[in-house]
């Protein structure tokens, strides 16, 4: 069973565990108090995954929305599309956060939205940028081969290879017994277990 995860706990946990996809959502979520449908169910979802209810959820995205959303516009336009993704609404489907392969292949991102995979939906750039606020440093022998795994479109060897470097665990132990990252709930649930 997973732990209890309240909105006030959202920001340590994305620091600490999140992989590249939500934490750039949430950084984006944070400087614009905004995002885009598919970042919303994105990350919705994988937060639902690590234990956020669905009580929290509520305070999480009203206080990201924050002063630029009237308590009206958010009560009538995004509380019935939170409770819906806990399956309290419509259909009540119960929605399990989206697999790396679903991230991957699905809805591709304009240039204007954050959802995706940065390994392979950013440019070279913004994906060494990002993988800074991780401590890689841009010409490191980390970065030369998480990229190169980019180049040669193998997405999950680069974000599994990210988890190895940022949490000192030997090439080729993956998430676990020689895993691979292939859900970003998974990267997360690991990061947890290390980390305690
Ligand atoms: Fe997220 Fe999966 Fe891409 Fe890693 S490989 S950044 S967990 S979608």
């Amino acid at each position: 069973s997973t732990a209890l995860v309240t909105a006030e706990m959202v920001d340590d946990v994305a620091r600490k565990h999140f992989p590249p996809c939500m934490l750039n959502l949430y950084e984006r979520l944070k400087r614009d108090h905004h995002l885009k449908h598919f970042g919303r169910l994105q990350l919705g979802l994988f937060l639902k995954g690590i234990g956020l209810p669905l009580d929290e959820a509520l305070v999480f995205w009203r206080r990201m929305y924050g002063a630029a959303m009237s308590d009206d516009k958010f009560n009538k336009e995004y509380r019935y599309n939170i409770r819906h993704s806990y399956g309290q609404e419509g259909r009540r489907a119960n929605y399990p956060p989206r697999s790396c392969q679903q991230i991957l292949t699905s809805h591709q991102p304009g240039t204007q939205d954050a959802h995706g995979c940065p390994f392979r939906h950013f440019g070279p750039d913004n994906l060494q940028t990002l993988l800074a606020s991780y401590r890689i440093e841009r010409g490191s022998a980390e970065m030369k081969d998480i990229m190169d795994s980019v180049k040669a479109s193998a997405y999950h060897v680069a974000c599994t290879r990210l988890f190895e470097v940022t949490r000192g665990i030997k090439r080729g132990e993956g998430v676990g017994g020689g895993e691979s990252v292939t859900h970003p709930n998974t990267f997360t649930k690991r990061s947890q277990e290390i980390e305690s």
